[in-house]
């Protein structure tokens, strides 16, 4: 797809600042930053993560974005398998800090996308954890132009690991709200994606956005559950100050003050807002930091996730020279 000046800044930001509050949280997890905490890349956490290093949210959405950024249609077939074999070349590399049902599936290296989705189907994990949603984001980027193949895929590359209609719809609603958001610069596509959504969906998703909106993380604490995670990004976004670019770190911030799957609630969060105010709102110092398997840095980031939207077109010129502090 081609894309404006704006787009492309918004496509950026995607795995920017997916990855920003991911390195954001990393030193947090399983705490609850009071209100005077300076949030910072400080590293450490459960992972013992240097500073500006991402974790698996961000390196398993990578795995997703190398296969999509080809231009192969990641939703079904030799797509699909692509990014199955990615996800397990990623947990051949040894990586700390992976989620509980995720590792269940993966440590079986399942050799098809078939076969990882049986075996999360049937495996006694924890299907309705937070791994699924973590790692949605590249895939609005795949589907720009195409918003029933945007849900598709969601649904297609969630289901390779969390056999969980919750997750599942998880991922489509804010897979669909991220392209919104890059396509039109407002967090409008989470609601539209319920007007569109079953009415099972949106009878169950709807008063929770709505309590989100005006609730506290006390009301949706268990956020290594994909319902909670996805509330309190929710909850971030939407009680934090919008009405410039900063929200984008705001907003990240608010998500690691939540507590708890830290890293994961503000990778969430991260892939909206970027989505939102693009790569340009991501502070330079963050930027500057970050870096992760497989071996990226933050341009390294900004290149794929462009070269995604575009379908894998050549990036004639755009950001291909390094990053100038
Ligand atoms: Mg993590």
């Amino acid at each position: 797809m081609r894309l404006s000046e704006e787009r492309t800044d918004r496509a950026a930001g995607v795995l920017l600042a997916t990855a920003t509050g991911d390195a954001l949280g990393a030193g947090y997890e399983f705490t609850t930053p009071g209100p005077d905490v300076v949030i910072d890349m400080i590293g450490g956490g459960l992972g013992s993560f240097a500073p500006g290093e991402w974790t698996d949210d961000t390196s398993m959405a990578l795995a997703i974005a190398e296969v999509a950024a080809t231009g192969v249609d990641i939703a079904a077939g030799p797509g699909l398998d692509a990014v199955a074999a990615q996800f397990v070349r990623w947990y051949e590399s040894g990586p700390t800090g992976i989620g509980v049902q995720t590792s269940a599936v993966l440590s079986k290296r399942p050799a098809s996308a078939d076969e990882m989705r049986r075996i999360a189907a049937v495996i006694s994990g924890r299907r309705s954890g937070n791994g699924s949603l973590m790692r949605t984001a590249p895939v609005a980027l795949a589907y720009l132009g195409d918003a029933d193949g945007c849900l598709r895929a969601a649904r297609a590359i969630g289901l390779l690991t969390h056999h969980d209609e919750r997750a599942v719809e998880a991922c489509e609603m804010w897979t669909y709200a991220i392209r919104h958001a890059v396509l039109n610069g407002t967090f409008d596509g989470l609601l539209e994606y319920l007007e569109g959504a079953s009415t099972g969906a949106r009878d169950y998703w709807a008063p929770l956005l709505d309590r989100a909106e005006r609730g506290t993380p006390a009301d949706f604490p268990n956020n290594g559950w994909v319902v909670d995670a996805l509330l309190t990004a929710w909850w971030a976004i939407t009680t934090t100050d919008a009405t410039g670019p900063e929200h984008l770190q705001r907003a990240l911030e608010q998500a690691v003050r939540a507590g708890h799957d830290t890293d994961t609630t503000a990778a969430i969060a991260g892939g909206l807002l970027g989505a939102r105010w693009g790569a340009s709102a991501v502070p330079a110092r963050w930027t500057r930091m970050l870096h992760g398997w497989p071996g990226y840095r933050a341009a390294d980031l900004e290149r794929l996730a462009v070269r995604t939207a575009r379908g894998g077109d050549d990036l004639e010129g755009w950001s291909s020279s390094p990053i100038v502090d």
